[in-house]
């Protein structure tokens, strides 16, 4: 199942965390007002904790945030759109500009990273829009067991 994020003001590590899964989120702070509104038209599903939002958007597909915690948010977008293991595709998204990323040749890439960051890895993707390049990296790690918890 594929799903679609918008995610609004106050949730922005929310936001980031779903990008991290794999899932095409916008970010409310990224974008002018209206237009933000203007993307609940299609097939996105809201993520709100405000209740006027919740209220003035009440026939949308939504999600009402209740935690504070990113974790416990998480948890909660994921029981209500009843997200599986399989339908997350870990570090496929830009966590920048929400396009997606995709691996690219060591070779390609030289002189663009630090030098010691070119010398010791050799997996690196790169976003097509904003050209960002990611390697794994400690916070891969520590994000790749944030995920299994999520889905234990
Ligand atoms: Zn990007």
């Amino acid at each position: 199942m594929d799903y679609c994020f918008a995610a609004d003001r106050t949730l922005g590590k929310l936001a980031k965390w779903l990008r991290i899964l794999g899932f095409d989120t916008i970010f409310e702070s990224d974008i002018s007002n209206k237009r933000f509104y203007d993307h609940l038209a299609q097939e996105r599903v809201l993520l709100t904790r405000t209740a006027k939002i919740r209220d003035r958007f009440a026939t949308k597909r939504l999600v009402f945030i209740e935690a504070d915690d990113v974790y416990e948010q998480l948890r909660q977008v994921i029981d209500e759109m009843a997200i599986a293991r399989k339908d997350i595709r870990v570090f496929s998204m830009c966590l920048q500009c929400n396009s997606p990323i995709i691996g690219i040749n060591k070779i390609a890439i030289y002189g663009l990273v630090p030098d010691y960051i070119w010398q010791t890895h050799d997996e690196f993707s790169k976003c097509l829009q904003c050209e960002r390049i990611y390697w794994s990296g400690s916070h891969v790690e520590r994000s790749t067991a944030f995920i299994e918890k999520l889905f234990d």
